[in-house]
């Protein structure tokens, strides 16, 4: 994988130009790779050999504590002390000013290792980089910098009980207290929050949960609709002006862990705000500090939401990865089965690996396919963020990201879901069984397309909106610049997979243009699954196209390159063709169909 990650890196998207730009100018190639480099160790050493631990062990609550593996706490302290959670920050609150490919590369190999142990960090990171965005100073200080440091960690408390992808229904209530706190305007909160990531654990001596809460129009009702929406700190613990303890407990307070299918070694909570089993300041409710101005919590939640989605798609590749190289290195070595030639008709004669069986290679060369061609993806979105930030074209930036973004968190979710399926399938009933990490693989891998926006939510968001906003101008860009690649590759011996490209690239227009001929939200939307695979199929293509172009030599990793390209264009992107067909004729049958039928 390492091999993979520096060509695409350095010789695909010429991560080492960074740093020309004055934002960078500290670094070198050589820095950039020092960092792949440790993290690389850190996740071979602290993670990767207690992933099964941390599935095996999972977290236990005893009504008061929550438990974890020590290896967990190990680990995150290492990821901590490496200076990751601050990679991409800039020098003066402690980071590293890393480009947002470096810092997304260099924890894939967390991923790989442990995602579930991973998975406090990432939140960390995510929450403290949120902060430094819209938190006031004294909130960056005493939060954000503690959060950097490692020495509290933060969560996401989006989710309720009753409200998961229509966030406009959540029902937590905050009222305010006192307008003029140090720590922010200051409020007490009361509701529930589900599926809370990170919601509590002893790894730190605090938690710095980001908590999206409704404030209360003058009648005292709730406002309707995401406008009511703000945010706030909610630490577990009560912190002073100076980020001392105080001593006294938030009123927040857990009412129970959800027991996963995967993901099993980071915790997952239903958090109860103002339930009064603490009462800070001698009353009960959960005190908060607003972040930003009230009814823009959903937007600052938002912001980060480019590097969240590409983070949760490179999570998805790197689970597909670690299953790639588990199957391969177990097809290499299991005997079964001979030739069909007529040597193989001798029974006497010694068996083949399997990975001589051309179905085996197809599983193979179908993961490698879908994992190398994830990499490359998210790889690339990560560039763009780093073009919108520091780049010269930055409208081209977010016009190639608001389309890709919903592919860059579904794709991966999807086919590096079938990736960790046919690792199984070349393990044959081993790989069924918990002797084998593939399984565990597969049922980490399970929860990419439900949360970040489940997949049918990333399929309403792409054709409901990324492709037709501006009149359509975001979809043209990409056009644009999957016919940049056409032409160059039109000229090489890639030219039929470049004319196949042109065509799907037409389709996928048409389609498009179909599902709305007649400006109806419910024809155009009900297909729009079948339209992310295709559309998500087709940039694919792209890449791997784009990818082999900057492929040269003769060695087992060009030609390796070049299957696995070949592949793409043979066994999946014609697949493209089916899904568009609903898409275009505005299939009625899962709209029409009645509930009862069913
Ligand atoms: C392990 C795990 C970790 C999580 N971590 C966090 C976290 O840290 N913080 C946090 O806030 N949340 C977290 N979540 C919550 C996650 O984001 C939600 O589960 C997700 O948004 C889906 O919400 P839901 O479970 O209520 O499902 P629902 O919203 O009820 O969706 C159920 C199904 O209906 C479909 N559906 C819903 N609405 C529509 C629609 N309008 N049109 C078409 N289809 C629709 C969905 O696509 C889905 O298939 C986590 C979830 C899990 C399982």
């Amino acid at each position: 994988m390492r091999e993979t990650l520096d060509f695409l890196l350095f010789d695909w998207l010429k991560a080492g130009d960074l740093t020309a730009r004055e934002r960078f100018a500290e670094h070198s190639a050589e820095t950039f790779s020092a960092v792949l480099d440790t993290c690389e160790k850190i996740a071979r050493e602290k993670f990767a050999p207690f992933n099964r631990l941390a599935d095996t062990q999972e977290p236990h609550f005893d009504g008061e504590r929550v438990h974890l593996p020590q290896a967990t706490h190990d680990a995150t302290r290492a990821y901590a002390e490496s200076g990751m959670l601050a990679a991409a920050q800039d020098y003066d609150v402690g980071g590293m000013q890393l480009p947002c490919v470096i810092e997304m590369a260099g924890n894939a190999f967390f991923s790989k290792a442990s995602v579930a142990m991973g998975g406090y960090a990432m939140l960390t990171s995510g929450n403290a980089s949120l902060l430094m965005a819209h938190g006031t100073p004294l909130q960056r200080e005493v939060f954000a910098k503690n959060e950097f440091a490692g020495r509290w960690f933060g969560t996401m408390c989006l989710s309720e009980p009753q409200a998961g992808s229509s966030l406009s229904d959540i029902a937590t209530r905050a009222e305010l207290e006192d307008e003029a706190d140090a720590l922010g305007p200051r409020y007490r909160l009361t509701g529930n929050k589900m599926w809370i990531s990170g919601g509590e654990h002893e790894i730190t001596e605090n938690i710095v949960h980001l908590v999206l809460a409704k404030v209360p129009g003058p009648d005292g009702r709730l406002i309707p609709g995401t406008k009511g929406i703000s945010l706030f700190i909610v630490p577990k613990k009560l912190v002073n002006e100076r980020a001392e303890l105080t001593g006294e407990r938030n009123d927040v307070s857990l009412a129970g862990l959800n027991h996963k299918l995967g993901y099993r070694g980071t915790t997952n909570c239903l958090l109860n705000f103002g339930e009064g089993r603490f009462t800070p300041g001698g009353r009960k409710g959960a005190i908060g500090y607003l972040v930003g101005k009230p009814g823009e919590g959903l937007r600052a939640m938002f912001h980060m939401m480019n590097e969240a989605r590409i983070g949760v798609g490179l999570g998805a590749v790197m689970l597909g990865y670690a299953g790639y190289e588990a199957s391969l290195d177990y097809a290499k070595q299991r005997p079964q089965g001979r030739p069909m030639t007529a040597a193989g008709k001798d029974a006497a004669s010694p068996q083949r690996p399997i990975i001589e069986h051309a179905d085996v290679r197809r599983m193979l060369l179908a993961q490698k396919s879908y994992v190398e061609g994830g990499l490359a993806l998210e790889l690339f979105c990560a560039r763009l963020v780093d073009e919108l930030a520091t780049g010269e074209d930055r409208a081209g930036a977010q016009a190639l990201l608001d389309v890709l973004i919903p592919i860059a968190k579904s794709w991966p979710s999807e086919w590096c879901l079938e990736s960790n399926s046919l690792a199984i399938q070349v393990l044959g009933g081993y790989g069924y069984t918990r002797d084998f990490p593939v399984e565990q693989y597969w049922r980490d891998q399970r929860l990419n397309m439900i949360h970040e926006g489940t997949h049918g939510i990333q399929a309403l968001d792409l054709l409901g909106r990324k492709v037709v906003q501006q009149g359509g101008a975001s979809l043209a860009a990409l056009a644009a610049r999957v016919q940049q690649t056409i032409e160059r590759a039109i000229q090489t011996d890639w030219a039929p997979q470049a004319n196949q490209l042109a065509a799907a690239l037409a389709q996928v227009g048409g389609a498009t243009k179909k599902a709305w001929s007649t400006g109806e939200p419910e024809e155009a939307l009900a297909n729009a699954v079948p339209y992310l695979q295709a559309f998500g199929h087709t940039v694919l293509a792209w890449l791997w196209l784009d990818v082999v172009l900057a492929v040269s030599g003769d060695s087992h990793f060009a030609h390796g390159k070049r299957a696995a390209a070949r592949y793409f264009f043979a066994y999946e992107l014609p697949k493209i063709a089916a899904w568009l067909d609903v898409v275009a004729r505005r299939e009625p049958l899962c709209r029409d169909i009645k509930a009862e039928y069913l």
